[in-house]
Order: C-alpha cells, then sequence, then structure tokens
C-alpha cells in the first residue's frame, strides 16, 4: 500500500518562555491511500494544530510532512498554496461557503484555482453524488445547515485530493443531519477510494472506520482499529 500521507518526529510549540506550550509532541504515523481515519481527543489535545499541520496552513516546530512523497516542509509559500489547492481538500466545522456564488459556483471554485478541465461537469456529479441536484444555482445562504455542509464535502473532493481533512466537520449540527454528513463522507471514501482524516470528539457516529489516532496532552496516545478499543 502506498504511504499518502507521512508524518515524522512533529511537534509544534507555540509562543515562548513561561507562556509557552507545546501542542503536539513526536508526532508519527503513516496513512495509506483510501483510508479513513479519525482523529479523537479532548478539547485542547492538539486536534485542530495537528489538522493544520497536515493541512500546510501552519508550519511545525521540528519534524516533516510528506504527502504523496513530497517533503512539504521546506516549501516556499507559493508552492505551499498551490501545492494545498492541487492535494488538499478541506472540510471545516462552518462550511465556509462563499455566501455570493451559488452551491454549483462553490464547487467549481478549487477546481479553477488550479485551472482543472472540466470543472463545471465534474462539480455538478459531485453535487449528484451528495444529493444536491437540484440546488446547484441556489445561493449557499439559501439552503439548510445540513445542506451547506453536503456542498463543503463535494468543494473537498473537487480536485481529486490526496487527503481530505475535515476538523469537527459536523459539530454544528443537529444529530440527523450529522448523522447524514458522516455517512456521505464515508461513501465518498469508498466510492472514490478516497483518502479522509477526520477530526471528532464523537466517535460513535462513524461506526466502522480504517484507524482512529487518539491524543492526548500533544501526543499520541494510541494507534489503533476500532475494534481494539473498547
Ligand atoms: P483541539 O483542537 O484538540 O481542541 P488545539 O490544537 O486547538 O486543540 O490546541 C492545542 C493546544 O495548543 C491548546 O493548549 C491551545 O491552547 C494551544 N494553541 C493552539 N493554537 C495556538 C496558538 N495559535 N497560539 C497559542 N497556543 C495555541
Ligand atoms: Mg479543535
Amino acid at each position: 500500500m502506498s504511504s499518502v500521507l507521512k508524518v515524522s518526529g512533529l511537534s509544534r510549540t507555540f509562543g515562548r518562555g513561561d507562556y509557552q506550550v507545546n501542542a503536539l509532541m513526536d508526532i508519527n504515523f503513516s496513512i495509506n491511500r483510501g483510508e479513513f481515519v479519525l482523529i479523537v481527543g479532548s478539547s485542547g489535545s492538539g486536534k485542530s494544530t495537528l489538522l493544520n499541520q497536515m493541512g500546510l496552513l501552519d508550519r511545525p516546530t521540528t519534524g516533516t510532512i510528506h504527502i504523496d512523497g513530497v517533503n512539504t516542509t521546506n516549501m516556499n509559500e507559493g508552492r505551499t498554496s498551490s501545492f494545498r489547492n492541487r492535494k488538499l481538500g478541506f472540510i471545516f466545522q462552518f462550511s465556509n461557503l462563499l455566501t455570493d456564488l451559488t452551491v454549483l459556483e462553490n464547487v467549481m471554485l478549487p477546481m479553477q484555482i488550479s485551472g482543472r478541465r472540466g470543472a463545471r461537469e465534474y462539480a455538478i456529479e459531485l453535487l449528484g453524488a451528495v444529493g444536491l441536484r437540484d440546488y446547484l444555482h441556489k445561493r449557499t445562504d439559501r439552503i439548510s445547515g445540513g445542506q451547506a455542509q453536503r456542498v463543503a464535502v463535494a468543494r473537498g473532493l473537487a480536485n481529486k485530493p490526496s487527503v481530505v481533512l475535515a476538523d469537527e466537520p459536523t459539530g454544528n449540527l443537529d444529530s440527523a443531519n450529522s448523522a447524514d454528513v458522516v455517512q456521505l463522507m464515508k461513501s465518498m471514501s469508498k466510492q472514490l477510494n478516497q483518502t479522509f482524516v477526520v477530526v471528532t470528539h464523537d466517535t460513535e457516529d462513524f461506526g466502522d472506520v480504517d484507524r482512529i489516532i487518539r491524543l492526548k496532552d500533544g501526543r499520541i496516545l494510541s494507534e489503533m482499529a476500532p475494534e481494539v478499543v473498547s
């Protein structure tokens, strides 16, 4: 199996002196193509910091991150942002859609930025797959929270990224919509052999996943298949 994401010797320290916070310490793991991985841990355990490192939104204090075999650690700003756009998809707690664009335009946008052909056709296909074929031309401030998060899932998949990173993607949804978005991510992962790394503090909705990485106080507490975790 090929590793799409490899985190080696990663640490991230914020501040200095008395104000120093070791948000992540000695983090090592590797994720294979198509895996559906959860990152769990209590508030403040370092989940978002870790996701931001994998998303190349923040730089490690020590260590490296390889994505598709490429060492991302010393890339300059320009290269990092184009690499991020092509190789990574993001789903946040609040869907972060552009409200003056339509549903379709929001999903097309990452593909237009990367200059991909067939953006419109693929966006329509993805929006069909997430059940929003009838909402293509709606403005995103005219749809429900659950629908907005479905659009965010489609947008996250748009560039056929190496990894989709999601930070508490259901944190702002009621339980029915939450279960719905979880099932959607899992089925898209299967259908497209798409790697997902999802931060959540609610593992129940997810049922069987390939792996759960547990963080505590900035360290990996355990990394195992869910059936082993009681
Ligand atoms: P989680 O997402 O698991 O709730 P975070 O990754 O947001 O945790 O935070 C981990 C630790 O790092 C916390 O102690 C938090 O206060 C600290 N932290 C996160 N971001 C910053 C920052 N930009 N500056 C200072 N401390 C930070
Ligand atoms: Mg967080």
